[in-house]
């Protein structure tokens, strides 16, 4: 028998892998586990709302050719984006099907 004192409420619960009382995770291996998982999809979120950074100031640059060399990296960004949630999509609808 294992008995787990929650770190949330305090409560201890016995052979579980929840809390009984605020069904907070238990287990120290389980909550890591979820941490990396919310921390990777925090970061997968982060890096497709925005295009990095030097594609930005190329955008901003005082010679034309470098701000056209930005927007076509943009509008690459954009695109390989587009095909990325296509993809996901796809995945998501063969899995579902
Ligand atoms: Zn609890």
């Amino acid at each position: 028998m294992k008995i787990i004192k929650c770190i949330n409420c305090g409560v201890y619960n016995k052979n579980r892998d929840r809390c009984k009382n605020c069904d907070a995770l238990l287990s120290y291996k389980k909550r890591r586990a979820q941490q990396i998982k919310a921390e990777n999809t925090e970061r997968l979120e982060k890096a497709k709302k925005s295009p990095p950074d030097f594609i930005e100031n190329l955008q901003q640059h005082r010679y034309i050719m470098f701000r056209v060399l930005g927007w076509i990296l943009y509008s690459a960004f954009v695109v390989v984006s587009a095909i990325g949630a296509f993809i996901a999509w796809l995945v998501f609808a063969i899995a579902a099907g």
